[in-house]
């Protein structure tokens, strides 16, 4: 049996049509259906949905053969027994600096003050200020970043940013683009070499659906 972990909503959604490039299909809509476990068309494959920052999890342990997670939570998790084949290019967005616009962020820098900063990636968050040399307390959340700095919770906000229409509709500004974010195909490192005949094949077609 392969197991593949995938998380709810716009993975999922944007795995699906190279699954299908795979051969693989699902009778299961994930947002309709309270399955955690879903069948698919091929009796040796089974999808599991599980919380995207959950997925490096499963397939380090092998719970999850192969899975599907964002370079934003890879990067958190640290990529302990992963094998990272792939890029595959989908979920793009960029993990940002944000304040608000009222909010002097360059001078602060260079001042030296101490930035309070709020993000779920603090991980990310610490080791880009590190670099930069900007002193900063961390405050861990779990969603909904922007509000931090609203409220006065934070000076600034680590986070992922697509259009922008979330952080301009909350009166913030992005003043640092930390990385290119996508989501990559993550391998059991173990699993890759005992399944070798089953995954190898399913590695190949995903890299011919990307590069299509
Ligand atoms: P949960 O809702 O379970 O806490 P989450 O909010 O991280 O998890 P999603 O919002 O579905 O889950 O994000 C899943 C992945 O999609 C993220 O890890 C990231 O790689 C990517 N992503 C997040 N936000 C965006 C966005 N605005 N545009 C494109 N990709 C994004
Ligand atoms: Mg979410």
């Amino acid at each position: 049996m392969i197991t593949i972990a995938l998380s709810k909503g716009r993975i999922f959604e944007e795995t699906l049509p190279l699954l299908k490039a795979a051969g693989i299909t699902t009778p299961e809509d994930p947002e309709t259906s309270r399955k955690l476990i879903l069948p698919t068309n091929r009796a040796d494959v089974r999808l599991i949905i599980v919380r995207a920052s959950d997925v490096p999890t499963y397939v380090q342990y092998g719970a999850a053969d192969l899975g599907v997670a964002g370079k934003d939570v890879l990067n958190e998790h640290g990529g302990v027994g992963l094998y990272q084949p792939l890029d595959l290019n989908i979920a793009r967005c960029r993990m940002m600096v944000a304040v608000r616009n009222d909010f002097d962020y360059d001078s602060a820098v260079r001042q030296g003050a101490r930035l309070r900063v709020a993000t779920k990636y603090v991980q990310t968050a610490r080791d880009h200020f590190a670099a930069k040399g900007v002193h900063v307390d961390l405050i861990k959340l779990y969603g909904s970043m922007e509000l931090a700095p609203l409220v006065g919770l934070s000076d600034a906000i680590v986070d992922l940013v697509s259009s922008g229409g979330t952080l301009k509709a909350n009166n913030l500004k992005a003043v640092e683009h930390i990385a290119d974010i996508s989501s990559r195909l993550v391998v059991n490192q173990a699993a890759l070499k005992l399944k070798h005949a089953a995954i190898q094949p399913m590695l190949d077609a995903f890299a011919r659906a990307v590069a299509k």
